[in-house]
């Protein structure tokens, strides 16, 4: 039996708004009851000192795109339309030929990033497939550096502009090589998750989304797509005169099992509507805000009954993987759209609503049963100096921060800010090298 012990936090965020004191115990990877104890040898235990910290749930990235962590900052790829955004980006994905080496680089590195910030989970919505390329060698590729550094990822078998047969025949390949004999679509110690996800209708055509979804129904995979950037509209009223929400009800892809990212420009009467299908919603403010697609509507998606999660998005539109900071973002611009969304609400949507859009109820939250994913926040620091609310000040306070210790399933991965499973600079060393900056 392996125990692990969080000890003397001053506080500990067990789920969205519910906040107490105490130790945080971990036996075999599940957060236990303190008095299920009683029983336990401690002898071999892990004691995590958390004294002048804050203790959450590690956080779930709902939608990242890993592969453009080897793409930041790229000249000619800011301050300028989506539609110029798209082949500059594409453009650099063929010079720098993306294949199973490069994926797997960019996956370790953005996963890594992650870790070391606080997220223990990431979707990561693959969207670059080069004709006649290894999909499965890719696809291994991201599981292999997630597995390496013990994160759990959710590998989300993308399009964009694919051919559908194909990008349907890979998906299923990919599911069969990476998840062998497995229904539900999460490997038994729930530390890969494979999805499918079409870019969006302004980018794939209904066969895609038709085919990915029968995938999908095969094994039981969750759906996820991105819908209503202000691109997204435009192209859908153009090429079809519906938008996009309108689209994705026709195709059968307003439901339960699917997460819709971004939905910036949605209506009350489109909300409504995502509601009663019982969809789920990605934020993805530190995307959004940056390209110029707007703030997508947190408190009437939330109000509506939707849960929303947070993402970062990737690379090539916001440079960092950090999303904590993220959680800053959307609650200083949420006051932009409506009232401002509270500090607690908002790291709810970081942890336990990511985690439903995955169909995952057991990450995000530290409740007894739940995943033993935890982050350890020192809020003894300067930054923090004056705060009166600790768990408010996670996110108001300290832009940037990163957390003291990660645990993922019950495993120390980041200990005193570094991580226990590989070296941080050989990480950047070799991506470095790879794309050859
Ligand atoms: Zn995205």
């Amino acid at each position: 039996m392996s125990v692990l012990v969080v000890r003397g936090a001053l506080a500990v965020v067990e789920d969205t708004g519910r906040v107490r004191t105490g130790d945080v115990v971990c036996v075999d990877g599940t957060i236990v009851e303190s008095i299920d104890l009683a029983g336990v040898d401690r002898a071999g235990a892990t004691e995590v000192d958390a004294t002048g910290c804050v203790v959450t749930a590690g956080l779930v990235n709902a939608h990242h795109h890993l592969l453009q962590t080897a793409f930041r900052t790229l000249p000619g790829t800011r301050g300028i339309p989506m539609r110029e955004w798209l082949p500059a980006m594409a453009s650099a994905y063929t010079s720098a030929g993306v294949d199973p080496e490069l994926t797997g680089l960019a996956a370790r590195a953005g996963l890594a990033e992650a870790l070391l910030s606080g997220v223990t989970t990431v979707a990561d919505h693959h969207l670059t497939w080069p004709s006649g390329a290894d999909t499965v060698g890719m696809a291994r590729a991201a599981a292999e550096a997630a597995a390496g550094l013990g994160a759990r990822l959710v590998f989300v078998r993308g399009a964009a502009r694919d051919d559908p047969q194909e990008a349907a025949a890979s998906a299923d390949a990919i599911v069969r090589a990476l998840l062998p004999g497995v229904h539900g679509g999460v490997s038994a110690d729930g530390m890969l998750q494979v999805a499918v996800g079409p870019a969006g209708v302004h980018s794939d055509p209904r066969e895609t989304f038709a085919l990915l979804g029968e995938v999908a129904a095969m094994h039981g995979l969750r759906r996820r797509t991105q819908a209503n950037e202000v691109v997204d509209v435009g192209i859908a009223l153009e090429r079809y005169g519906s938008r996009p929400i309108d689209l994705l009800d026709e195709w059968g892809w307003l439901a339960p099992d699917v997460t819709l990212a971004h939905l910036c420009a949605v209506s009350d009467d489109e909300i409504a509507r995502l509601a009663a299908s019982g969809v789920t919603a990605t934020h993805a403010p530190g995307c959004d805000v940056p390209m110029g697609w707007g703030v997508a509507p947190v408190r009437r998606l939330l109000d509506a009954g939707l849960a929303v999660g947070l993402g970062t998005s990737g690379g090539g539109s916001n440079d960092a993987g950090h999303l904590l900071a993220d959680a800053r973002l959307a609650m200083q611009v949420s006051a932009l759209v409506g009232p401002q969304l509270p500090a607690s609400e908002v790291l709810g949507t970081a942890t336990a609503g990511s985690a439903e859009g995955l169909g995952r109820p057991e990450l995000g939250r530290l409740t007894p049963g739940s995943a033993a994913d935890l982050c350890v926040w020192d809020v003894s620091g300067v930054a923090d100096a004056g705060v009166a609310d600790p768990v408010a000040g996670l996110l108001w306070a300290s832009p940037g921060r990163r957390p003291r210790t990660v645990v993922v399933g019950g495993r120390v991965v980041v200990d005193e800010g570094r991580l226990t499973t590989a070296d941080e600079h050989d990480i950047v060393a070799q991506l470095f090298e790879r794309v050859r900056r």
